[in-house]
């Protein structure tokens, strides 16, 4: 079942558990006035279901009609993939927001990006030209590349705050960590921080702007990263729930 959702047009009301043979399946349910029955999609790369319900529709009807596609439901999940290649049709959140992956080989240029009122899906599109052999390639080379455009701002602006200053930056694929302060004052970064929500890429990069002055986690580093973002226990309890998932995309280096 392929349905796109203008996000505009189905307000979401509320997120319910259905549970199938012991596995918890989150329910986001919506409605729609011009939806004319229920409809059920499987999250973009995520165990979870959508569910549209039409303007007459009751939230218990609604979970009725989930429960009794159960079977379905659990299927499409257990088939999901653990890794994410890029492809085109695949979803991937840029910057935490799902876009779909398409490849324009006829057109010129490299890698744009549509936002949703320009695309006929009526959601972000990360449009690809060229050889479809070079799409992976190319769109992890512009993934990395707007990871260290967000990644280099973000460090401009914590080390001008905290009087200090990074040797250069590398955009890198860490899988043990999100970033690195080395000795000598680079840092580097994992390019997947620009799949996770901008808040969680400026902590990192706050993070690791204070190793410049503080090569360890006592007291007085958590203060300089507090000076810098306020609230940054909200990036960390981010990444400790959902970053692994960031690491389903691409190939793996
Ligand atoms: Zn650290």
């Amino acid at each position: 079942m392929i349905f796109n959702l203008r996000r505009s047009a189905a307000p979401l009301l509320r997120t319910r558990n259905l549970e199938i043979d012991g596995m918890h399946v989150p329910v986001i349910l919506r409605r729609n006035v011009r939806a004319r029955r229920f409809i059920l999609k499987i999250g973009a790369n995520k165990p979870e279901v959508i569910l549209t319900m039409p303007g007459n529709g009751s939230e218990t009807e609604a979970m009725d009609f989930a429960i009794s596609q159960a079977p379905w439901i659990k299927s499409r999940i257990n088939a999901q993939p653990d890794i994410i290649a890029f492809a085109p049709g695949v979803e991937i959140p840029l910057r935490n927001l799902m876009h779909t992956l398409e490849h324009r080989p006829n057109q010129r240029g490299t890698v744009w990006v549509l936002e949703d009122d320009n695309s006929e899906l009526g959601q972000p599109v990360i449009c690809v030209a060229g050889d479809q052999r070079h799409l992976a390639r190319r769109v992890r080379d512009w993934l990395k590349k707007q990871a260290r455009s967000d990644l280099a701002q973000s460090v401009a602006i914590h080390s001008e705050h905290l009087g200090l200053r990074a040797k250069g930056i590398t955009i890198r694929d860490q899988t043990t960590r999100w970033g690195s302060c080395s000795s000598t004052g680079g840092l580097s970064f994992s390019w997947r921080l620009i799949l996770a929500p901008p808040f969680v890429l400026d902590y990192v990069a706050a993070h690791e702007v204070a190793h410049l002055e503080e090569m360890n986690h006592g007291p007085r580093f958590w203060k300089l990263v507090e000076q810098c973002i306020p609230d940054y226990r909200d990036a960390q309890k981010w990444l400790k729930s959902s970053g692994s998932k960031l690491h389903i995309y691409g190939e793996q280096h």
